[in-house]
Formats: C-alpha cells, sequence, structure tokens
C-alpha cells in the first residue's frame, strides 16, 4: 500500500475518533470506502443503524436520498455527504408536483414511495419502502390501489405479492445503471458459469426478474450467499459494488457478475481525500427543510414500523 494511502486512512481513523464521528456506506460504494467504513449496507439497513448510533456526526457515503433519511432520522445529529454532486438520478424522476397530480387523479389511493425519491416526494407519501421490504409494505397497506414510485421494475416486483392494484407514478421511472443489465449479458454469462444461480437486484428489467433463481435487495443477496453450501456459484445483477462485500465476506463461493456495465457514476462519487475533507471541515452537511422533515420522517418511520 503507498505511503500517502496508509496515511490518509490513519487520519481519517484519527478524525474519526475525534470528532466522535462514524463513516455508513453503501454496498455500492468504491472497495477503499466500504474498506473504512464502520458499516455497510443496503438503505433499509443504512437507515436503522443511522438511527441506532450514538455518534454526534454521520459521515454518509451513498447518493442524496439516503443521506437525506439519515438526516431526517437524525434531526439532533449531523449527517455530512462527502460529494454533494452524488445524486441519484431515479429519484430526480419524481417530482412532487407530478405526485400531487397522480394523488389528485387517484383520491382513494395510498402512495407507498422507494427510498430513491427526494424528501419533498417523501413528505407526500403514507409510507416508505426499501427493495428489501417493498412486496412487504405493499402487502400491509391499508388500499387496495397504491400509486408507487419511481421505479417500475420495482413497482413490477411488488405486484406479485398482492392483488391490489399498483399504479406506478411515473410510468416508467428506472435506474439508469440497472437498465445496463440486459438479457444479452444474461445468457452469455449463463454459457460461461452455467452452474451458477442468477440472483438479481428488483430494479432490473422484468424479463431479467423473470429469469432469476432469486430477486433481492443487495443486503438479501449477501445473506443468500451466507446461507449457500461453500462452493456454489451465483450471477449477480445489481450495481457491480456489491461484489466487493460479496467477494469479502462470503469467500467460499463464487460471484460472477451478470454485466460489468452496471456501474452507478454517483455511487462512486465518493473518494478517501473527500471524506478525509468532510470530516476535517464537518461539511457539506445535509439540511432538510423543516417544514418537509416530520411529515418525511413519519413516512419513513411507518416502514420502520411496518418491517419489523
Ligand atoms: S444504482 Fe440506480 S437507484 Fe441506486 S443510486 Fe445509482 S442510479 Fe440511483
Amino acid at each position: 500500500m503507498e505511503k500517502e494511502h496508509i496515511e490518509r486512512i490513519e487520519k481519517i481513523e484519527r478524525l474519526k475518533r475525534d470528532k466522535n464521528a462514524i463513516i455508513l456506506a453503501h454496498n455500492y460504494q468504491r472497495a477503499e470506502v466500504q474498506d473504512i467504513a464502520e458499516f455497510v449496507g443496503d438503505s433499509l439497513e443504512l437507515a436503522r443503524k443511522a438511527m441506532d448510533t450514538a455518534s454526534d456526526v454521520i459521515i454518509f457515503c451513498g447518493v442524496d436520498f439516503m443521506a437525506e433519511t439519515a438526516a431526517i432520522l437524525n434531526p439532533d445529529k449531523k449527517v455530512v455527504i462527502p460529494d454533494k454532486g452524488a445524486i441519484c438520478p431515479m429519484a430526480q424522476q419524481l417530482s412532487a408536483g407530478d405526485l400531487l397530480v397522480a394523488k389528485r387523479a387517484h383520491p382513494d389511493a395510498e402512495v407507498v414511495l422507494y427510498v430513491n425519491t427526494l424528501a419533498e416526494c417523501k413528505a407526500l407519501a403514507d409510507c416508505i419502502c426499501t427493495s428489501a421490504n417493498a412486496q412487504e409494505i405493499v402487502k400491509a397497506m391499508d388500499a387496495s390501489t397504491i400509486l408507487f414510485g419511481p421505479d417500475h421494475n420495482l413497482a413490477y416486483y411488488a405486484q406479485k405479492a398482492t392483488s391490489k392494484f399498483i399504479i406506478p407514478v411515473p410510468e416508467y421511472g428506472l435506474c439508469p445503471s440497472h437498465h445496463q443489465i440486459v438479457m444479452e449479458d444474461l445468457i452469455k454469462a449463463k454459457e460461461a458459469h452455467p452452474r451458477a444461480k442468477i440472483m438479481v437486484h428488483p430494479e432490473c428489467i422484468p424479463e431479467i426478474q423473470d429469469s432469476a433463481d432469486y430477486i433481492a435487495s443487495t443486503s438479501g443477496m449477501v445473506k443468500i450467499g451466507n446461507e449457500a453450501e461453500a462452493g456454489d456459484e451465483f450471477l449477480i445483477g445489481t450495481e457491480v459494488g456489491l461484489l466487493h462485500r460479496l467477494e469479502k465476506e462470503v469467500p467460499e463461493k463464487k460471484f460472477y457478475p451478470i454485466s460489468t456495465t452496471a456501474v452507478c457514476p454517483q455511487m462512486k462519487m465518493h473518494t478517501l481525500a473527500k471524506i478525509e475533507t468532510a470530516l476535517e471541515l464537518e461539511k457539506p452537511e445535509v439540511v432538510i427543510k423543516p417544514e418537509i422533515m416530520d411529515k418525511a420522517r413519519r413516512a419513513i418511520e411507518k416502514m420502520l414500523e411496518l418491517s419489523k
């Protein structure tokens, strides 16, 4: 390891101690960012971890909506995102204005929003969900019609668990990184690794979901990998950053990406140098408008309550 790299890691560790700070990292972060984090997980796990921590400062290595969720759940803590440009393109696909129009058109429907949404949209929702609990949350809602956004692929997955009428808002919201995973890649990967089971994220297109042995959130994939027999092989259909965690935590099994181009550039924006600066300056801080904070928190807390 280079001297400069080692010194930077030592400085980050020192700053964390001095400031009583914690680093939370999403499963899609760069390998070196995952390696210096206190906790690595999916959005649901990170939301729970953010609530449990006794640290004063949370350095959040994920995209905007995840850091916002941590800030909403922790009004007394300072949440800092190392690069403010880490903006999820999917979350940008649903505006509060469009959601209000859909709510007016379907006044009896309840609104379930994927955590990948802006805070002002969360404030208009009845409940939030993640890819780990979308089916469970949709089933638990009272209404027979659900407005669900912004990912229409996750809506397709949620629909499989219920006879309720799910209306995607917007009609075709999607994750550009998961849309890189196409059938041609899957066929080639299966030819190269015929024994491998197929494990994909519900942000993948319906054809990929329908071809899979398992559909799971990123942490669900780690769990399935852990529970598999030694020597088992898996084709992984999600952002490639998860491969680092799988290889580190489940070394006795084999994991191959279905598509090596399924990369989320926004997730890769946080670097060790930016984390060091963020810790030093405690900036840029994630600040949520007070009028949005309480309403958004209600919808997130409902999810945490329904998804034990
Ligand atoms: S992987 Fe997709 S949904 Fe996740 S942050 Fe990147 S663009 Fe957004």
